[in-house]
Formats: structure tokens, C-alpha cells, sequence
């Protein structure tokens, strides 16, 4: 069976939230994704000390650069995440298409995908609705303060 996980990651690779309003958001989190039986769901917040890649698994199949418009090769990509363990001090990264520094988080990817110093993620959700309603990312943006966007994976 293949697992199912959803995050929200702020916007800015560096931003972190106070740990109240986390906590407070990781709240709402669990009342919007009921589990009742408490089998299979899991919700985690994660406060990473280095910029972490936070991907959509195997549905990423193509990056492009956004400096030259070409692809990337996946295993660029793969091999970075290897070397790195997928944390960066800085997202600055030379790519191979046109040898110049990009911002990781400016690279296209075919599906969403983010670097993050904090996440709340939710584990195969128990409710019918899989990933984070647009009105449920507001309410959380609301509680953290800071923009968020959603990455959605099977992994
Ligand atoms: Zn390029």
C-alpha cells in the first residue's frame, strides 16, 4: 500500500512560526482531519535547523530551470538530495543545464514540491478528503501568519 501525505511549508524557505502558533495550527489541523479510530493518520509538525527539502516523492518527472528554460536531469536532482540529505544551508545550487546558481525554490517542478525550515504534514488522512481545502490553508495561514503552500505526495 502506498502512504499518502500532505504539508503545508511557509512560502519563505526560512521562516519558522513562534511554537505556540505551531502548535496551535497543529491543533486545528487534528480538527479538520478527524481520525477517529486513530489507526492509520498521523499529523507532524516539523521545525527543521536547515532548509529542508520537502518533495512529492516519486511524482516529481520533470525540473526545469528557470533561468534557461531547459530540463533538468532527475538524477541532478536525485544525487543533490543524496549528497545533501535533502538540507541546505542555502538554497543557492549550480545547475548543470546552464552552470549558474539558482534558488532551489525557483526550479519548476512538474508537481508540487518545496524546500522548508517548517512543515505540518498530515499522514494518510482518515477523512474522505484527502488534501488541505483552500479555506483550510487560509485558516492556517491565519493562525501561523505567513503564507503557505501546499505539497501533496504518494510515497
Ligand atoms: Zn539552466
Amino acid at each position: 500500500m502506498s502512504d499518502f501525505y500532505t504539508s503545508l511549508i511557509p512560502t519563505d524557505v526560512t521562516w519558522q512560526p513562534a511554537s505556540a502558533a505551531a502548535a496551535e495550527a497543529a491543533a486545528y489541523v487534528r480538527r479538520v482531519f478527524p481520525d477517529p479510530d486513530g489507526v492509520q493518520q498521523s499529523v507532524t509538525v516539523g521545525f527543521h535547523d536547515r532548509i529542508t527539502a520537502v518533495d512529492a516523492g516519486e511524482n516529481v518527472q520533470q525540473i526545469t530551470c528557470p533561468r534557461c528554460d531547459r530540463d533538468i536531469a532527475l538524477d541532478w536532482y536525485q544525487d543533490l538530495l543524496e549528497e545533501t540529505g535533502g538540507e541546505f544551508d542555502s538554497v543557492l545550487v549550480t545547475v548543470p543545464c546552464c552552470e549558474t546558481a539558482v534558488a532551489l525554490d525557483t526550479l519548476t517542478f512538474d508537481w508540487p514540491s518545496g524546500f522548508a525550515r517548517f512543515e505540518i504534514a498530515v499522514a494518510n488522512p482518515a477523512r474522505p478528503e484527502f488534501a488541505f481545502t483552500p479555506d483550510e490553508i487560509r485558516a492556517v495561514e491565519a493562525i501561523l501568519g505567513h503564507p503557505l503552500r501546499q505539497v501533496v505526495a504518494h510515497i
